[in-house]
């Protein structure tokens, strides 16, 4: 039976879900950087980011954030509560890096005063551009409640990422979060919703400042794979079979 396809992504499916307000999220190996003009597939990166996403979700869980996370059903799959998707991306930074060390002049690797929150607007067509609350509220993408809500999760979770990275050797420079609005009984919450992976982080070496994200990637440093492959590992949550089931070669028929 063919599930019905609710929405295609950059790097994500989503599915129709088995039981009403469910979803599957399905990760694909495709990547994209800047704004879809540079694409490419790095090998295993679904398997991988599936389970790093559905790790910290379930940490994050455990600390009482809400999140949309179920459960992973498989490899590339899992399984998520439907949220009407809030079209903001709040960013969370640590370290200067990336746009904000660009915009504003500052030397990448710096750390930052405090963390600091900024929103972008998801829209391709205009590159994602930063907005203000002023923005957001005026033309009612969240009200001011909504963002009060988004930004003290998203501190939360900046607390607390930052302290389990840290214990693996890796710092949380920068990522990216999205939120969603789920409905119970005629009472709204806001859920962190999409995923937390290297694709949405910014994750570098203690000791040597290796780049181990996607920034491997959007810059073509080499050993995109395995970059990801250690922050798995470092996790602890590689594969017990390691990738085999992405790498061996295919049954011809
Ligand atoms: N980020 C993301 N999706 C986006 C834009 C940014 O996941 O569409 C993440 C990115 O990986 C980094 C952080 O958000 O960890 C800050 O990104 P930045 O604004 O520096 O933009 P970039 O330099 O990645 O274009």
């Amino acid at each position: 039976m063919r599930r019905r396809r609710i929405y295609e992504g950059k790097a994500k499916v989503l599915f129709e879900g088995p039981q009403p307000g469910t979803l599957v999220q399905y990760f694909k190996d495709d990547a994209t950087a800047f704004n879809n003009k540079k694409r490419g597939t790095i090998t295993g990166k679904g398997v991988l980011n599936n389970r790093i996403s559905e790790h910290l979700m379930l940490r994050l869980a455990e600390i009482g954030i809400p999140t949309h996370f179920v459960r992973r059903l498989n490899m590339r799959e899992q399984l998520v509560r439907e949220v009407e998707i809030i079209q903001i991306e709040v960013v969370i930074r640590n370290i200067a890096a990336g746009s904000i060390a660009k915009r504003l002049g500052l030397e990448e690797g710096i750390q930052l005063p405090r963390p600091i929150v900024e929103y972008y607007l998801k829209n391709d067509d205009l590159g994602d551009p930063m907005v203000t609350e002023e923005h957001i509220t005026a033309f009612n993408w969240a009200n001011t409640q909504d963002l009060d809500d988004m930004l003290q999760l998203a501190l939360r979770i900046n607390d607390f990422l930052l302290g389990l990275f840290l214990g693996v050797g890796l710092k949380l420079v920068d990522f990216k979060l999205e939120f969603g609005r789920l409905w119970e009984d005629d009472e709204m919450r806001i859920v962190l919703a999409d995923e937390i992976s290297p694709d949405t982080c910014r994750l570098w070496d203690v000791k040597t400042n290796e780049r181990m994200d996607k920034d491997r990637f959007r810059q073509d440093l080499g050993g995109v794979e395995e970059a990801y492959q250690e922050v798995a590992r470092r996790l602890g949550v590689l594969p017990e079979n390691g990738l085999a089931e992405v790498t061996r070669p295919k049954l011809v028929q």
